[in-house]
C-alpha cells in the first residue's frame, strides 16, 4: 500500500508551554515525524513560548534533546537539524505583558496561525485575552486546548465562556488524543463504510459492550494532582465517553465536523443517570515494598478512585436493553485499551450440545497492537463429525498495512495536522464537553455525599471483586485484562 502524505499549508504554530512535559514528549516529536514524512512545508515556523528566558538556539538544543529521546532519532540525524531550523522561541509570561510584541513580529501574513495552549487551564484565559488584545490572533487563527477541560460542568462552562470572549467555536480545537488514534477512526470506517456490521449494530443483536482502559502504572509522582481528579474525571468523562459516542452514535449524514459531533452529542444526552449499585470504585493496595494508592497520593483520608467500573445505559431506540460496561484503573494486570462488542447467541442451534455456537465478538484494540479481532464459529477441521470451534479473524493494522502500518502516526501528529488543515472532526465541541460533565457531575456528587469507602484491590489484579459481581449479577463476565 502506498502512503499518501498530503502536505499541509504553510503555518506558524506557537506552542505555549513549549518547555513542558507534553511539548517535549508528544508535540515536538510529533511535529518532527510529520516533517520527516514530508507533510510540513520547509517554510513553516514553530515558535516556543514559556516563562523560561532563553533564545532560539537554546530552545532548539532543548527541543533536539527531547526529540531524539522521544522520537527515537539520533542527535546527529541531518533531518533533525533541518527540522530544528523551523524552531524559534519567545519568552512570555502568560500573566504579563512582556514578549507579546516580539511574538507578533514573528507571525507571517498569509500563513495559517495556530496557538497550542500546552499549559495549565488556569492560564487559558490570560493567553486568549492577550493574543486577542495584542492583535496576534484574528478570526482565522486556531487555538488548541488540552485536557482537563474543567473539573465539573460549572468550570467547563466558565472555560468555554472565557475562550468564547475572544474566539469563535470554529477556531477552538479541544484535544482528546484518543480521537487521534488510528483504531478509533477506524471504528467509524468499519461501521459506516461496510454493510456488514451496521444492520446488527443495535440492541436486537448486541448483547452488551465492554470498554476497558487498563494501566499498569500507579499515580506515584503525580499523586496529589490525581487525588483531586480520580478515574471518572481523568478517563471516563473524556476518553471513554468519546469511545462510547463513536460506538453508539447514529450514522452522520456526512463525515463533516458538525455532523459527526451532533451525533455524538445525541448519545451523551441519551445516557441514563448511573444508579449507585451500578458503579464500583476502587483503590489499589500496597504490594510488598510498593506503596498503595493512599501512600502514592499522600492523603490518608482519600476516597478518590484509582479504579472505576460502571454499567451505562443509553436511552434510545437503538440501544434500549443493551448495557455498556466501562472500566478503567491504575496498577492493573496489563496495559490495554479495548472495546469489545459481544453479539447475541444465534436464536436456535441446529448442532448438538457439544458444538453449540458461541456468541460472536468484535474486539477493537486501541493498545497495544492497534487492530481488530472478530470471533466467528467454524467447523473444527478434520474428520470426526460436526464439531464447532470459535476462531479469531485477526487484523493487526501494522501487519495489514505493511511498512506503512508499522509507521502509523501517533495521535498527536494526526491531530496537530488536522488543526493546520482546519478540520475539527476529531476535536470535542464545547457543547459536547458540557453535556459529558452534565452526565458525570451527579455520579461524582453522589459519591462525595456518600460515606462509602472505595473497594480495595490488589496491584496487578483485574480490579476489585465487587466489579466482578457487577457483571456476574447480569450473568456476564469481564474480558480478561491482558496485553
Ligand atoms: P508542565 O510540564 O508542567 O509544563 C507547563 C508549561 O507551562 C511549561 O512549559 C511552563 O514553562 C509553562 N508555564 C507555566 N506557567 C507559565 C506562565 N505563567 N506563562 C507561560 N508559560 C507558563 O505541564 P505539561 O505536562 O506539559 O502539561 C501541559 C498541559 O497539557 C496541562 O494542561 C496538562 O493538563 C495537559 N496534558 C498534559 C499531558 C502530559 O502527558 N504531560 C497529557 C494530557 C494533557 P515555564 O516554567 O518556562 O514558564
Amino acid at each position: 500500500m502506498v502512503s499518501r502524505v498530503i502536505p499541509v499549508d504553510d503555518f506558524d504554530l506557537v506552542i505555549f508551554g513549549a518547555t513542558g512535559d507534553l511539548a517535549h514528549r508528544k508535540i515536538l516529536p510529533g511535529l518532527f515525524r510529520r516533517f520527516v514524512a514530508g507533510q510540513i512545508p520547509q517554510t513553516s515556523q514553530i515558535i516556543g513560548a514559556a516563562r523560561t528566558d532563553q533564545d532560539d538556539q537554546a530552545f532548539r538544543d532543548q527541543a533536539g534533546k527531547a526529540i531524539s529521546e522521544f522520537a527515537g532519532v539520533k542527535k546527529n540525524d541531518p533531518r533533525l537539524a533541518q527540522f530544528l531550523e523551523l524552531l524559534g522561541y519567545t519568552p512570555i509570561d502568560a500573566k504579563g505583558e512582556g514578549g507579546w510584541k516580539e511574538l507578533k513580529s514573528r507571525m507571517r501574513d498569509g500563513a495559517v496561525h495556530a496557538f497550542y495552549f500546552s499549559v495549565a487551564p488556569s492560564l487559558f484565559g490570560d493567553i486568549a485575552e492577550r493574543l486577542a488584545g495584542h492583535g496576534i490572533a484574528d478570526e482565522d487563527s486556531r487555538i488548541v486546548v488540552e485536557k482537563p477541560f474543567g473539573r465539573d460542568l460549572e468550570s467547563a462552562r466558565a472555560l468555554n465562556a472565557t475562550l468564547a470572549q475572544h474566539f469563535q467555536e470554529q477556531q477552538i480545537y479541544r484535544i482528546d488524543h484518543y480521537l487521534g488514534k488510528e483504531t478509533v477512526q477506524n471504528l467509524m470506517a468499519v461501521r459506516f463504510a461496510n454493510i456488514l456490521f451496521e444492520p446488527l449494530w443495535n440492541a436486537q443483536y448486541v448483547d452488551h459492550i465492554q470498554i476497558t482502559v487498563a494501566e499498569t502504572v500507579g499515580v506515584a509522582g503525580r499523586g496529589s494532582y490525581y487525588d483531586k481528579s480520580g478515574a471518572i474525571r481523568d478517563m471516563v468523562q473524556n476518553h471513554m465517553m468519546q469511545l462510547l459516542c463513536l460506538i453508539a452514535m447514529e450514522p452522520p449524514y456526512h463525515f463533516d465536523p458538525d455532523a459527526v459531533r451532533d451525533e455524538k452529542l445525541k448519545v451523551i444526552r441519551a445516557l441514563e443517570p448511573v444508579a449507585p449499585n451500578d458503579i464500583v470504585r476502587g483503590q489499589y493496595q500496597p504490594d510488598g515494598d510498593e506503596p498503595g494508592y493512599i501512600e502514592d497520593c499522600e492523603n490518608p483520608d482519600s476516597r478518590t478512585e484509582s479504579y472505576v467500573a460502571m454499567k451505562v445505559r443509553i436511552s434510545n431506540w437503538r440501544w434500549q436493553g443493551t448495557p455498556i460496561y466501562l472500566r478503567t484503573g491504575k496498577k492493573l494486570r496489563a496495559r490495554t485499551s479495548e472495546i469489545a462488542i459481544t453479539f447475541k447467541e444465534p436464536p436456535h442451534s441446529i448442532f448438538d450440545d457439544t458444538g453449540a455456537p458461541k456468541a460472536n465478538e468484535l474486539v477493537i484494540r486501541l493498545q497495544p497492537n492497534e487492530g481488530m479481532n472478530l470471533k466467528v464459529m467454524i467447523k473444527e477441521p478434520g474428520p470426526g463429525g460436526m464439531r464447532l470451534v470459535q476462531v479469531p479473524l485477526d487484523m493487526s493494522f501494522a501487519d495489514a498495512l505493511g511498512a506503512e502500518g508499522q509507521d502509523m502516526p501517533d495521535a498527536y501528529e494526526r491531530l496537530i495536522m488536522d488543526v493546520i488543515r482546519g478540520n475539527q472532526t476529531l476535536f470535542m465541541r464545547g457543547d459536547e464537553v458540557e453535556a459529558a460533565w452534565a452526565w458525570t457531575d451527579p455520579i461524582i456528587n453522589a459519591w462525595e455525599d456518600s460515606k462509602q469507602a472505595p473497594e480495595p484491590y490488589d496491584a496487578g489484579s483485574s480490579g476489585p471483586d465487587e466489579a466482578l459481581r457487577l457483571m456476574h449479577r447480569d450473568n456476564r463476565r469481564w474480558r480478561e485484562i491482558r496485553s
